[in-house]
């Protein structure tokens, strides 16, 4: 045994050894990110389509939390925020319906940036500890990109 089990031994220590844990501890982050998926359409460079978007959430809390922010609350949040979507595509300008999809407009060209912006100014400050979003444009292709907006 020897090799693998030391290497986490002080993890199981009661004492001497905590202490160091704990002040290394204090410089530490922790945070949940939690993510839901939804699919609504952006227009483009003046090209309206739609992604199985994956919407994320990251909270900070102490380092000594026992939970940052329930999983439930932050998802249940991240769903309200975007339900306004579904079935429309974010423009700025309105060039009527697409596939079914109704406009909604939006200040400025519906860049995924800028969604991050919008999904930011909705969470915000409702969720305190909220350090990042991000917008994940699909994952269901052979390539996937992704937009994150933090502090
Ligand atoms: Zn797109």
């Amino acid at each position: 045994m020897g090799e693998e089990l030391s290497l986490f031994s002080h993890c199981f220590e009661p004492s001497g050894t905590q202490g160091r844990l704990d002040a290394r501890m204090g410089q530490m982050r922790l945070t949940i990110t939690a993510a839901i998926h939804a699919r609504w359409g952006h227009r483009v460079d003046g090209l309206i389509h739609t992604h199985a978007w994956q919407v994320e959430a990251t909270v900070e809390g102490p380092d000594d939390a026992d939970i940052v922010m329930p999983a439930d609350d932050l998802e249940s949040m991240l769903t309200e925020a975007v339900a306004p979507w579904m079935g429309h595509y974010l423009t700025h300008e309105d060039v009527g319906t697409w596939k079914g999809f109704q406009p909604l407009l939006v200040e400025k060209e519906a860049t995924v940036e800028e969604i991050a912006r919008i999904l930011w100014r909705l969470l915000e400050p409702a969720i305190p500890g909220l350090t990042e979003v991000a917008l994940v444009e699909s994952t269901e292709f052979d390539r996937c990109r992704t937009v994150r907006l933090s502090r």
